[in-house]
């Protein structure tokens, strides 16, 4: 085998891993029911709404291309004032991005549990 050869299986196996990696990631939260963990969340800001939601990447990849510079509108209430968020740690539950708010004197907690983020 040339060494060519050798470099070109030894990357054939690493990216074969990685996409068997992610599939197996994937499985597992499916069959939890969790939501999936690349999938983009959101919150929605609007008053009296608050609804959390999640788009895939494809999905909000297709939003883009039709609406730049928006932010995808909130399922609940039809508003786009919505803003990306992100997943607890420790309940795996939406939690709006810690934002510029939060010094290091007062890290940022997970509202539904309390653990930081
Ligand atoms: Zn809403
Ligand atoms: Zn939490």
């Amino acid at each position: 085998m040339t060494r060519q050869a050798v470099v070109a299986v030894l990357g054939a196996v690493v990216v074969a891993a990685g996409v068997a990696f992610t599939l197996l990631r994937r499985d597992t939260g499916a069959a939890q029911g969790e939501p999936d963990p690349t999938d983009s969340r959101w919150v929605c800001a609007a008053p009296g709404c608050g609804k959390d939601f999640a788009l895939t990447f494809a999905q909000l990849g297709a939003f883009y291309a039709d609406h730049p510079g928006e932010n995808p509108p909130c399922p609940a209430c039809g508003k786009s004032e919505t803003a990306r968020a992100t997943a607890c740690p420790s309940c795996g539950r939406t939690v709006p991005k810690p934002g510029r708010e939060h010094s290091s004197r007062s890290p940022p907690k997970c509202p539904h549990c309390g653990k930081p983020l």
